[in-house]
């Protein structure tokens, strides 16, 4: 049996047990908070223990629970384990609850040790319920009173109709999937509906205005489709800016690229069909015109779909091109921008982009060389004192780069930095001069996404705290 904290997280589901058998073992407060929960969920609920605190007795009496009295034996719980849907051990005896865990695990029952997480299959989330709308809250058993504060905080903002909205809902499910058998198109109804009147006068319990805001809605629908172009910033997620993230749950498809990590696309709308596009050196990914296309095709389906670019995607991105397709295919679109990767990186590694004394100006330039190799770019203008030059997809081309802008005029030992990955986990930042960070770079094994800072700021980098939660 496991006794270590574990490395793998909890899987979260919603269990019927309508008329299920449940068995708990105990007879105190401990067992009659979960015997509270278990009730409205319609369990037969089968309590063993010899004596039972008087909310228990009063169940047992009420006939909400059956009561098997006198000392709990192992072999009265093995004989009752068949059949059985879960098993709560909420006694006062530790050694017994972890006999009994053990039992129950051996005969594929799960089981809940109450606030012994270590020794159960399931644990019990904290739970704010308002009718059909339930919000679990779970610490994976490692903090239950951050649990129940969070749970607090949810109480607070969940509205008070919350439960009325629910009923309508549900009622309304069954006539409008007749009357619109496409999912996608009910959602889009549902999302009208809570966006404009419908949400609050059905919270307010104005049923039948809320019925003819429905019936308007599913009138005047027709379906369109719609490309959100929208920047997912440089990696860290807590730099997602609110409407990318409302974007992403309400997409039905994602085209994301390279740059928009697991940690971003976490926030994507769980069913939302996710399409990786590129683009990474060396790995097969669509071109772009073919990704124009799909963007085209999908929205002329009816489908919103999200365009998710790391960064802005304004900014080295592409956006541009894709704005211009959707434009002549007639494909209404929105753009969302993100923090982009200079931003970021800047920000994470405390390194200010201009600055009163030796910046006043910030120069972003793309370091990706043309087919045949060669970099072409206006060395003079880049090559200045009184700016910070920000280079993306300068990685590759470090050397020349660096090489360019000191036969430019540059000074040899001028201030350069290189961020890998950065805003999340993996940042690194190295900083040297425009000698020696080529070759730091090569040591350090420095691979894409990097993003590299010159100027006289770089002597300005201050260590900020961690950033993001
Ligand atoms: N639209 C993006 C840039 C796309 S070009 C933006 O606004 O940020 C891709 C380049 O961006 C990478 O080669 C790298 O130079 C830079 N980049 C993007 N994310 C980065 C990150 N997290 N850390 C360092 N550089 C990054």
């Amino acid at each position: 049996m496991q006794t270590s904290p574990q490395k793998t997280s909890w899987f979260p589901i919603m269990l019927r047990l309508d008329e299920a058998r449940v068995l708990v073992i105990g007879g105190g407060n401990v067992a009659a908070n979960k015997v509270r929960l278990l009730v409205p969920a319609g369990a037969r609920i089968e309590l063993l223990a010899p004596t039972l605190c008087p909310e228990l007795r009063q169940m047992a009496d009420d006939g909400v629970l059956t009561h098997v009295q006198g000392l709990v034996s192992e072999e009265d719980v093995r004989l009752r384990l068949p059949g059985c849907r879960l098993v709560y051990l909420a006694t006062n005896d530790p050694t017994l609850n972890r006999s009994l865990a053990e039992l129950c695990q051996q005969h594929n029952v799960p089981v809940c040790s109450v606030d012994d997480p270590a020794n159960s299959s399931f644990i019990t989330p904290a739970l704010s319920t308002r009718g059909a709308v339930q919000v679990a809250v779970s610490t994976g058993g490692a903090a239950p009173v951050l649990a129940r504060r969070l749970r607090a905080k949810i109480e607070e903002i969940l509205p008070a109709g919350l439960h009325l909205l629910a009923d309508f809902m549900q009622k309304a499910r069954l006539p409008l999937r007749e009357r619109l058998p496409d999912p996608s198109d009910r959602r889009q109804v549902w999302e009208r509906f809570l966006d404009g009147s419908g949400g609050s006068l059905a919270m307010s319990g104005q049923t039948e205005a809320a019925d003819r805001e429905l019936n308007r809605l599913l009138e005047g629908h027709t379906r369109q489709g719609e490309v959100w172009l929208v920047g997912a910033g440089p990696g860290d997620p807590n730099l997602l800016t609110l409407a990318a993230l409302r974007l992403m749950q309400d997409a039905d498809t994602v085209l994301y690229d390279n740059l928009v990590g697991p940690d971003i696309l976490n926030y994507v709308r769980r069913d939302a069909e996710l399409i990786f596009v590129g683009k990474q050196r060396n790995r097969h990914t669509l071109p772009q015109d073919e990704i124009n296309a799909e963007l085209v095709r999908r929205a002329r389906a009816g489908e919103r779909v999200l365009r998710l670019k790391g960064g802005d995607p304004f900014i080295f991105g592409r956006g541009g091109e894709e704005i211009e397709t959707l434009t002549e295919a007639g494909i209404p679109f929105r753009i969302i921008p993100g923090i982009s990767a200079a931003n970021g990186c800047a920000a994470y590694a405390g390194i200010p982009l201009t600055h009163r004394d030796c910046a006043q100006a910030c120069l972003f330039i793309t370091g990706h060389a043309r087919a045949d190799g060669t970099l072409d770019l206006a060395w003079e203008t880049i090559a200045l004192r009184s700016q910070t030059v920000v280079i993306y997809m300068g990685l590759a081309m470090l050397p020349l780069l660096c090489a360019q802008l000191v036969t430019h005029g540059l000074p040899a030992d001028w201030p350069a930095a290189i961020v890998e990955r950065g805003t999340t986990p993996q940042q690194r930042v190295l900083t040297g001069t425009l000698t020696t960070l080529p070759e730091q770079a090569a040591a350090a094994h420095v691979s894409s996404p990097a993003l590299v800072i010159i100027g006289e700021v770089v002597r300005h980098r201050v260590l900020p705290l961690p950033s993001g939660s």
